[in-house]
């Protein structure tokens, strides 16, 4: 069977990725099961940009198919930011509860139609002839007026669905999964990779 691995630490992610690419003819492993460590410094200026450092890096080391994502919320209102610095934002160990909290007043008196936001995953692929290919996946939202919810993770609790009459953190997992940002960037690498003969 072919190789593949996925450039995280997160066990959550890993779980979603299996669900999702589980029945491609790939053995799916993360970093640690394929015995890499790296610190790769993510300094593009895109989504698409920090995939492909942190992919094509990997792929180096690996010398197989490497799969690697990044992530991010855009406000509107704020310029789009934190987009690429979306763990970063306000310090990486600054809480999610203290930046929620931030967002929510920095839209304070802005109405609905101005509080557009999306949350964005763009997943790379690095083959081992070293070409790499990227897949966006968003998922649109409104920024809401308080938090609300308990699962998810980040950002979810203030991401409201207009359309669910919920935050991301009000979905189940499965629920999130099927329409998130990621679970659209997964599958859409998927089918390329479906196609792929390595
Ligand atoms: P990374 O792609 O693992 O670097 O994550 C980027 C950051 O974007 C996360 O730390 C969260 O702050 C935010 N983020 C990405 N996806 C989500 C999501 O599904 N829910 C909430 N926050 C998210």
């Amino acid at each position: 069977m072919k190789k593949l691995i996925f450039a995280t630490g997160n066990q959550d992610k890993m779980k979603e990725i299996r669900m999702i690419l589980g029945d491609l003819d790939y053995e799916i492993l993360s970093m640690k099961e394929a015995g890499i460590s790296a610190d790769i410094v993510e300094d593009g200026k895109t989504f698409e940009e920090n995939a492909e450092i942190k992919a094509s890096a990997i792929a180096k080391i690996a010398n197989c198919l490497v799969l690697a994502d990044d992530s991010g919320l855009e406000v509107d209102y704020m310029d789009k930011q934190p987009g690429i610095y979306s763990a970063r934002w306000m310090g990486e160990d600054t809480s999610y509860d203290i930046k929620n909290k931030k967002i929510i007043d920095n839209l304070e008196g802005v109405p609905d139609e101005k509080r557009t936001a999306r949350f964005v995953c763009v997943v790379a692929a690095a083959f081992p002839d070293g070409h790499v290919i990227t897949k966006r996946g968003t998922i649109e939202g409104i920024i809401g007026y308080e938090q609300r919810g308990e699962n998810g993770f980040g950002y979810d609790p203030i991401f409201f669905l207009p359309e669910y009459g919920k935050t991301t953190a009000e979905l189940s997992p499965e629920e999130k999964n099927k329409i998130s940002h990621r679970g659209r960037a997964l599958e859409l690498i998927k089918s390329e990779l479906a196609a792929y003969e390595g």
